[in-house]
């Protein structure tokens, strides 16, 4: 045979296999032999020999198999690109016919032989004749006849003896895998997970070892690692007498590998092969810097090594694994951080249903907020507190939700609302709490004031029945299935020292109380990038009195309101600063939408009247008067500061106040403060004036000096365009990529959930655009503001504070027009952190 021609090469330490030419098990076979590992003699076709057989392009079977030697079986194996994408399943045993296997009788006995040539002639009659795989279910298999009648039952079917020339045979395997590709459903599950549609498919041809027959013979696997945990055990299985993968998993007596109470194993039949292994499977970590599945045979005591596997592996696992090899000087810390996928990291922060749990699902929405859990179904916040104070885990259903909702969402383990997106009410505050949520889930059907949720199947929930929402996934489930729990530890916060020494990008946390303060402090986010003040006012007391400033009909009445708001809004502010302990806070002025403040319904109605000591008709009356068509571009932002200046006011003492509270006992604190929804000019040249009027009488009033920060969202089409104006009245812009996205497309932040799926299957937007920063355009506005805010203000601070901050895409976009710093949601920090390290490598 000529060595190393293109298309069938014999694997040796230097033959030239590449990945993108003859596959991954090619070349992790190849890395074995320079290893110097027992691996059987092994031939490799390339992509192209494969593609070009599936055309009818038969290679040169003769000197294909020329290095195997005469009397040698034979197996073929696929070797795609991504171990991943599949490919057709191995085929054992190649080349018995008559006289080897009466040869065989004499080596390795009648009981192997037999078994070796019924399983190939099964192999054969399936995967290459095409025969129905039910023509031998008559046979005894393990009777003294199965042979036979084996054969017969072929030739009957095949009109054909069966094949005894091991060209005829090799060649029919290698025709058929390389077809089975090429066919259009194996296409499409491939490029289902991720395969590019002319993905190649190389073959080994590999010397079989039986693992059958004289003395201690068999297959198996091993790894030392655990797949789960990550932690370092020695893991796999052995079935004496067995051959390949699939017998070791149908093997139901197969032998563990180390002495444990379970039964008798490899360690105390084969000490020396079990130690052989051990020192096998160290070298190949050591030195192919992978954990590795090694899969093995023994045959009359003597090992063989036949493949490597990198092992599969949860989030968890793959963050220990990549530590440990880094921390042993296997790999560098660059390559540990590489070799985590960000998003991966929720598994860690949250709590996960078991992959391996049977999952019953009932209906699906929008993954909106990471984790999973499981409880009682609710469908009032009253009742999800009352489920709360007798300690039972309870999941709120609202259609979607509303400040009213928010103290609910605290009580509750998981939110499922059956309208929403990404950034819907819903989706913000769950994730600001770290709560496993499921909005716009349309395809349930939700009757919440008969307290029912009917699933696409029929199947009705009644309050109290049990669910579990997967947040991770968007998945409803029936249920509670096994969990597996949040577990941050030391391996974890390595990976993240690591990634913050590598980064070249901030990240902040957006956080709107002293809980999620305390969240995003412990994720180590280099401050807050958002402060969502409206947020702050959700518990019912607070509620209450912010309800009362935005229903007041007069100035008097809401300076009253007002004046019971300070308090309460400086007390807030020394607890942020004093968390943040002089990190950066950057608080947002009042951004209400309107309607979600007011009371959606009666008994909300009703229960205002009396806190306002009002008659329901007022109240009614009132809320029909500040109701609005289009509340998301109504009365917000700055529209509120410009018309009700008094709100702002009140907010920018409160924050001047806190910053000289909180600086006298702790670090020294300098506020930034940043007006929402601004699309002129003229809007922040009025609310600066007055903000630096309220600072003067702060300094004043109280005898000291501070200073402070004064920014704008960048939320709306028009502030991004006419940047150079904005600029030069600000010390930062904080692109609020939520409202810019809904304003750039027109497209409801709250409604868009409905039909996202629906866009994104059509392939009308590539993603969802609230979830992955639409670069094209949306982007192209950042890149505009950005560059015509910095001509005007070169040292203007740029960030983004939209849910994208958390995104590994968004960011890497941010990076490259030249923000400071992105702003997520606590629990997303570690991910951004993550994201923004492997940028830099
Ligand atoms: C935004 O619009 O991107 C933003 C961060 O503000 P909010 O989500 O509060 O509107
Ligand atoms: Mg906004």
């Amino acid at each position: 045979m000529q060595k190393n021609s293109p298309f069938i090469t014999l694997v040796t330490p230097d033959a030239p296999i590449a990945v993108q030419t003859h596959g991954g098990r090619a070349k992790c076979l190849q890395r074995l032999f320079r290893l110097d590992l027992p691996v059987p003699t092994t031939v490799a076709l390339s992509f192209d020999a494969v593609h070009r057989l599936a055309s009818g392009d038969m290679p040169d079977i003769p000197r294909l198999i020329e290095p195997f030697g005469d009397d040698q079986l034979l197996c073929v194996r696929p070797s795609s690109e991504d171990p991943d994408w599949g490919g057709p399943r191995a085929i054992l045993n190649i080349g018995i016919n008559h006289d080897r296997h009466a040869a065989l009788i004499g080596s390795i006995g009648k009981e192997a032989a037999d078994e070796i040539y019924l399983r190939f002639i099964q192999a054969y009659s399936e995967h290459v004749a095409r025969l129905d795989p039910d023509m031998f279910d008559d046979i005894d298999l393990s009777g003294p006849d199965a042979l036979r009648a084996a054969l017969e039952v072929y030739e009957d079917e095949a009109e054909e003896p069966f094949p005894q020339d091991m060209a005829t045979q090799l060649g029919g395997v290698l025709r058929s895998m390389a077809r089975a590709w090429e066919g259009t459903s194996a296409r499409l599950l491939r490029m289902a997970k991720g395969a590019p549609a002319d993905a190649g498919l190389g073959l080994v041809v590999q010397a079989m070892v039986f693992g059958l027959g004289r003395g201690e013979s068999g297959s198996g696997v091993l790894q030392l690692v655990d797949g789960d945990t990550g932690m370092p055990v020695i893991k796999g299985r052995y079935l004496t007498q067995s051959q390949g993968r699939e017998a070791l998993e149908a093997g139901a007596k197969s032998l563990f590998l180390t002495c444990d109470s379970r039964g008798p194993s490899l360690e105390e039949a084969q000490p020396e092969a079990f130690a052989n292994l051990i020192s096998h499977a160290q070298l190949m970590r050591q030195k192919l810097r992978e954990e590795m599945q090694m899969e093995f045979t023994v045959q009359d005591g003597e090992v063989y090594i036949l493949d490597g596997v990198r092992i599969q592996r949860s989030a968890r696992a793959a963050v220990r694994i990549a530590v440990a090899l880094a921390e042993e000087g296997i790999i560098s810390h660059e390559e540990a951080l590489m070799r985590v996928e960000p998003r991966a990291l929720n598994e860690l922060l949250h709590r996960q249903v078991n992959p391996n749990a049977k999952r019953d699902v009932i209906g699906a929405g929008v993954a909106a907020s990471p984790g999973a859990a499981s409880g009682r179904i609710v469908f009032t916040e009253a009742a999800a507190q009352a489920s709360a104070a007798r300690g039972e885990a309870c999941i709120l259903v609202r259609r979607q939700t509303s400040p009213e909702d928010v103290r609910g969402m605290h009580a509750a383990a998981a939110v499922l609302t059956e309208r929403g997106g990404v950034t819907s009410h819903a989706a913000v505050i769950a994730r600001g709490l770290g709560l496993p949520c499921v909005v716009g889930a349309s395809s349930l059907r939700f009757q919440t004031k008969q307290r029912l949720l009917t699933a696409r199947d029929g199947r009705v929930f009644r309050e109290g029945d049990i669910l579990t929402i997967d947040g991770t996934n968007g998945e409803v489930l029936s249920g509670e299935p096994e969990m597996l729990e949040a577990t941050l530890d030391g391996a974890f916060k390595q990976l993240m020292i690591w990634a913050d020494e590598t980064r070249d990008i901030g990240v902040r946390a957006n956080a709107d109380t002293p809980a999620d303060a305390k969240t995003a402090r412990n994720f180590k986010a280099q401050g807050i990038g958002l402060c969502r003040t409206e947020h702050m006012f959700f518990e019912e007391d607070r509620l209450t009195v912010m309800r009362e400033m935005i229903f007041a009909d007069d100035p008097e009445d809401r300076r009253a309101a007002l004046e019971r708001l300070l308090p309460i809004q400086r007390a807030d502010f020394v607890e942020l600063f004093k968390i943040m302990g002089g990190k950066p806070v950057c608080i947002r002025l009042f951004d209400p939408p309107l309607h979600e403040f007011l009371p959606s319904n009666r008994t909300g109605m009703r229960d205002l009247a009396e806190a306002l000591d009002l008659p329901l008709s007022d109240v009614e009356r009132r809320i029909e008067a500040l109701s609005e068509y289009n509340p998301m571009l109504g009365m917000r932002g700055v529209r509120l500061g410009i018309t009700v200046p008094e709100i702002y006011d009140m907010q920018a003492r409160a924050i001047f106040e806190a910053t000289l509270d909180a600086s006298k006992d702790g670090a020294p604190v300098v506020p930034e403060i940043m007006i929402p929804l601004v699309s002129a000019k003229r809007e922040v040249e009025l609310v600066k004036k007055r903000i630096d009027a309220v600072a003067a009488a702060v300094r004043t009033e109280r005898g000291e000096a501070f200073s402070f920060r004064l920014g704008v969202m960048v939320e709306t089409p028009r502030a991004a365009l006419r940047a150079e104006d904005i600029a030069p009245h600000c010390d930062f812009f904080s692109f609020g990529t939520n409202d810019l996205t809904q304003m750039t497309y027109g497209l409801s932040r709250d409604d868009a959930g409905r039909f996202m799926s629906a866009y994104v299957q059509q392939g009308v937007y590539p993603e969802d655009p609230f979830h992955t920063l639409d670069a094209e355009g949306v982007g192209e506005l950042l890149e505009l503001g950005a560059t015509r805010g910095r001509a005007a203000q070169p040292n203007l601070t740029l960030s983004v504070c939209g849910e994208h901050g958390g995104s590994p895409e968004s960011i890497a976009f941010c990076r490259k027009v030249g923000m400071d710093y992105v702003s997520c949601s606590p629990f997303r920090v570690p991910v951004a952190r993550l994201a923004a390290a492997q940028l830099t490598i």
